[in-house]
């Protein structure tokens, strides 16, 4: 039978109540598709950063590294530990020791779920830069506190990363509608959207089965509002897909339904699949959360791992659920808890 050997991590607040939501529905899923989900816990966390004095263990990404894929939950609990230790302590280190390049997120509409736009039957998927550009984190300041003070941060585009995440988008394209959508500020920042714009003509040329359009980023965020339907799959740089995808998870009705894969699709290193959401304190061991998004990460995960066919049964299990609106958490209108529409899915995939 095969088997793939799956790390949780649950992490913080709302992470562990939805981990264990979509792994009850993982494991339903995998039984009906004939393969074993094999999963091993680990407890890194706020809780585990204040008990040991680090977010992971020392030996951490090694022992990643022997998995197939990672589920993640939330990680953060800004009350005990700032952020930027959580961020900097699990979740960054994971992206970049497995080169997880890029972060693709899909925006749709499940059905009896109302987004705030009158168009109903978007559906996208953006794929995010995942490791350079932006938010490289080059620059600095100088004159600090004076009158002449002036603070430089430096976009970082190298060839390498922007053809392979664009490479990824164009086979994406080609896999879905045949439509891509690149997007840059070429008219205002000189240097490096000019350099996005030319590799994507470049690609382009080798991709011609491909309708390839390129847009500025203003004019992207007003389309997604407008006319969500003309577009399929968008390919954009770290900052500019960072903000493209709050907008694409609140069209889709927020951020209880919005996931996330971190990827390598060159293979040879585990995924990091998880929730857009974080750990939510103020509804946190309550039984409240929205697990869609979690089991929704645990789809793409599947598809990732090459059990395409378990994934989309995932997806349709969902469909059925939010579709018949009978059991529902608080965000989606309901008064079920984060089992119980878990414990629906799961029931929804075995009838499927
Ligand atoms: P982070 O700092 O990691 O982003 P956060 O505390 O800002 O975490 P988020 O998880 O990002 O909180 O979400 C913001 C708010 O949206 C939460 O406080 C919660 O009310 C709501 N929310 C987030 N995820 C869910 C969910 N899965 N189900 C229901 N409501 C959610
Ligand atoms: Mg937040």
């Amino acid at each position: 039978m095969r088997q793939y050997r799956i790390a949780l991590i649950p992490g913080d607040g709302i992470g562990t109540e939805v981990v264990d939501a979509a792994w009850q529905v993982l494991a339903a899923a995998a039984a009906r598709h004939g393969f074993a989900l094999a999963a091993e816990a680990f407890p890194w966390s706020c809780a585990h950063y204040l008990a040991h004095g680090r977010m992971m263990d020392a030996d951490g990404l090694e022992r990643l590294s022997a998995f197939d894929a990672i589920l993640l939950g939330a990680v953060g609990w800004p009350a005990t530990v700032p952020d930027s230790v959580s961020l900097h302590g699990l979740l960054l280190p994971i992206r970049k020791a497995f080169d997880l390049y890029v972060n693709a997120r899909p925006h749709r509409l499940l059905p009896g779920v109302r987004g705030p736009l009158r168009a109903e039957d978007f559906d996208l998927l953006v794929i995010r830069e995942n490791t350079e550009g932006e938010y490289s984190g080059a620059g600095g300041r100088v004159h600090v506190g004076t009158p002449h003070e002036v603070a430089v941060e430096t976009s970082i585009f190298t060839r390498r990363g922007v053809e392979r995440v664009l490479r990824h988008g164009f086979e994406q394209a080609r896999r879905r509608s045949g439509r891509l959508a690149s997007v840059t500020k070429s008219n205002a920042q000189k240097h490096t959207m000019v350099f996005w714009d030319e590799v994507t003509e470049q690609l382009a040329a080798e991709y011609a089965d491909v309708q390839c359009t390129r847009y500025h980023v203003d004019a992207i965020a007003a389309r997604l509002i407008t006319h969500p339907a003309s577009l399929d799959v968008v390919v954009a740089s770290n900052l500019f897909g960072d903000i493209l995808t709050d907008i694409g998870a609140a069209i889709q009705g927020g951020l209880g339904f919005a996931a996330s894969a971190n990827v390598n699709p060159g293979g040879g290193v585990p995924g990091m699949f998880e929730p857009v959401h974080g750990s939510a304190p103020d509804i946190a061991g309550r039984g409240l959360a929205n697990p869609l998004a979690t089991i929704w990460a645990g789809a793409l995960m599947l598809e990732h791992l090459g059990e395409a066919a378990a994934g989309a049964a995932i997806i349709a299990a969902m469909e059925a659920v939010t579709g018949a609106g009978r059991v529902a958490t608080p965000d989606m209108g309901g008064r079920a808890s984060t089992a119980e529409v878990a414990a629906a899915v799961a029931a929804a995939l075995a009838d499927g």
